[in-house]
């Protein structure tokens, strides 16, 4: 059985970028924000050491563009679409660290694929809080993706570029090449 020459018998064709992107150290990421003029986007492979439960679950968003808006008189602005937005839609937005064994970053994710690492959907998480003991139910629900690491598809936006402490996004993750890292702490 002869192979055509051209290509490698074992691959399949479609190998595309995404899986050969190099993964990017955590530690690497405030250097390159900091000498980059356009937006970017990284990998890393980390493990989710904490969710910041006092960003909530959810954010006000932009029923145009689902940016998040700001409160402004009894109305809220969107700052892309450069209007008021009288009543914005609820959407998931959760934000967590992630370290690998360079550095801790924080990170933000933002429905899907908030909802596909969490396993829960915004209502679930609304019915949740609308518990008695609510606020401990999201906050445990939140908590279960603590302890995972994967692989992190980064987004670094202009609005990243210019204010370089806010959270990038995370655009999606999969499964992590390496099972483990070191011990993310044990006590
Ligand atoms: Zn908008």
């Amino acid at each position: 059985m002869a192979f055509n020459n051209t290509t490698p018998p074992t691959k399949s064709g479609t190998k595309r970028t995404l899986h050969q992107q190099s993964i990017t150290p955590i530690s690497e990421i405030a250097p390159r924000i900091a000498e980059a003029i356009k937006p970017f986007s990284i990998v890393c492979e980390a493990t989710i050491t904490a969710v910041h439960h006092d960003q909530g679950f959810l954010y006000d968003a932009c029923t145009g563009c689902t940016k998040a808006v700001s409160k402004r008189g009894g109305s809220y602005w969107c700052y892309k679409c450069k209007e008021l937005v009288d009543e914005p839609d609820i959407r998931l937005r959760i934000q967590f660290e992630i370290e690998d064994e360079t550095a801790k970053q924080d990170i933000t994710v933002f429905e899907e694929q908030a909802k596909k690492l969490l396993g829960k959907s915004l209502n679930d998480l609304l019915d949740l809080s609308a518990q008695e003991n609510g606020k401990t139910l999201v906050n445990e629900a939140l908590d279960q993706i603590v302890g995972k690491r994967l692989r992190f598809y980064i987004r670094i936006s202009e609005f990243n570029l210019t204010n370089p402490d806010s959270p990038p996004t995370a655009q999606k993750f999969s499964e992590a090449t390496e099972k483990e890292a070191k011990n993310p702490k044990q006590n």
